[in-house]
């Protein structure tokens, strides 16, 4: 807000300038313009100061390590341990050519395209979210450029600002990134091995209602769960804590989003159904994507969630980027139809089942005797917390990162987080993950001693 009030002042002060100089002139009802004349006699007038500019906008920076994350990724020869993404050879690249050629007659992956998006798509999806259990019908799914965007949406559509999010600590980086450039304020619930800590959120409900708080009491308590192979820790909420959850939803009039991105990546048996499916009432706003299971780089996502909540999220999208692209969006909706969701995930859970107890069994190896992990269920991530103390995981990411080894460490999830690193047993290859653990053991033991 600081920042805000000088960028204003400043601006004004510039404006005043340049009318001063002759620069631009005012128009009444007609906006500010640029005069021809003015830019001659200030032929020399000084560059701004980009560097600065580039800091003045109110979204706040990535985190240092995760812009050093996001470039080392690309680096040639970098082994990723940590990332949260299918490896290229899981992806189901000759489907997707063969999709893109059966589209080449058509010409509606060209145009523009319906609010929220394809109904070829939503239609699909609707029978799609069915075998999870959701009745959603085509009129309450929004199309998005990834789940990320229906967060964006959400965070500036849907939520005053200043108002509080509930969400699991740790949680997925970018959600508590979207949340705070938005102006919401964060309120993490610590996690059990069931799920949530229900009596955690509970009263940090009670203090949100009761005013307590110092966020806006007034405003719209929304609640954010990754409830199926939570983003970072791998961790699942049981059945139970699942129907609790929705009863004191309902007690306490909390909504909830609900973050799906990993539901279907089951790989010993399927999780409970989701909470959008055991949602009588219309409180639980969904997301869903095809980046995790599919391709990351579709950009393909959707939100379920009442009709009035995806009309005016529909409406902004369409102010932010007219739509998603129609070609991804007609390709998937192919993906569906045609089958070839359901035979491709049957053809990816036995890989990946290999790729985590191939890992399980490394860790197993190395990294017995200095830490701890469960073993997930499903999704991506081992949550591996080191036991022996003290060890720097920031020294642990830049040491590993010089030696070419990419991990992430917890405070990327939870900033107090001191002990843990996610991994992920879904990108790197067999060879890599030998070779990428053996540098992180050794790194960490010398750490350690
Ligand atoms: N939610 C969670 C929990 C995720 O892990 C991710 C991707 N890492 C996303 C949302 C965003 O995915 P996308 O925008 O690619 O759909």
């Amino acid at each position: 807000a600081t920042s805000m009030g000088v960028n204003r002042s400043t601006l004004v002060t510039a404006l005043d300038n340049l009318t001063a100089a002759g620069m631009i002139e005012g128009r009444h009802g007609g906006g500010t313009y640029v005069s021809g004349s003015g830019w001659h006699s200030m032929a020399h007038a000084a560059l701004p100061n980009w560097s600065e500019a580039a800091q003045e906008g109110w979204y706040y920076p990535n985190l240092p390590e995760i812009q050093q994350i996001n470039q080392a990724e690309f680096r040639p020869g970098i082994i990723r341990l940590g990332t949260g993404e299918l490896a290229p050879e899981l992806m189901p690249n000759e489907a997707f050519n063969k999709i893109l050629q059966t589209l080449s007659s058509q010409t509606r992956m060209l145009n523009y395209i319906e609010p929220q998006g394809s109904l070829a798509l939503r239609e699909a999806l609707s029978i799609h979210l069915q075998s999870n259990g959701i009745q959603a019908s085509p009129d309450s799914i929004l199309i998005v450029s990834g789940s990320l965007q229906a967060l964006h949406l959400i965070s500036v559509g849907l939520l005053p600002r200043g108002s509080a999010v509930l969400l699991e600590k740790p949680s997925y980086l970018y959600s508590i990134h979207a949340f705070q450039s938005a102006g919401l304020k964060l309120n993490g619930i610590a996690m059990e091995e069931e799920g949530l800590h229900l009596g955690h959120l509970e009263h940090a409900i009670h203090t949100l209602h009761s005013g307590n708080d110092e966020n806006n009491s007034e405003s719209f308590p929304l609640l954010y769960t990754i409830p199926s192979f939570h983003n970072p820790t791998g961790s699942v909420m049981s059945c139970r804590r699942r129907d609790e959850l929705m009863s004191l939803a309902r007690k306490s009039g909390i909504s909830i989003l609900e973050d799906a991105a990993y539901q279907e990546l089951w790989l010993d048996h399927p999780p409970p159904l989701p909470l959008k499916a055991m949602d009588q009432e219309g409180r639980v706003l969904h997301m869903g994507t095809l980046s995790k299971a599919v391709s990351p780089g579709l950009r393909l996502g959707w939100l379920v969630g009442p009709v009035p909540v995806i009309r005016r999220l529909a409406d902004i999208k369409m102010q932010t980027d007219y739509g998603t692209s129609s070609l991804a969006q007609e390709a998937a909706a192919v993906w569906f139809t045609d089958g070839h969701h359901t035979t491709h995930m049957e053809r990816l859970r036995p890989e990946l089942r290999k790729r985590r107890d191939f890992m399980l069994e490394l860790l197993h190896r190395y990294f017995h005797d200095i830490a701890e992990w469960a073993t997930p269920e499903g999704g991506f991530y081992i949550w591996l917390r080191f036991t022996a103390e003290p060890l720097s995981t920031r020294k642990l990411f830049s040491a590993c990162l010089e030696a070419d080894v990419l991990i992430h460490p917890g405070y990327l999830y939870d900033r107090l987080d001191a002990s843990h690193i996610r991994l992920s047993y879904a990108y790197a290859s067999q060879d890599e993950m030998e070779r990428g653990l053996m540098v992180l053991v050794e790194v960490a033991r010398s750490l350690i001693t």
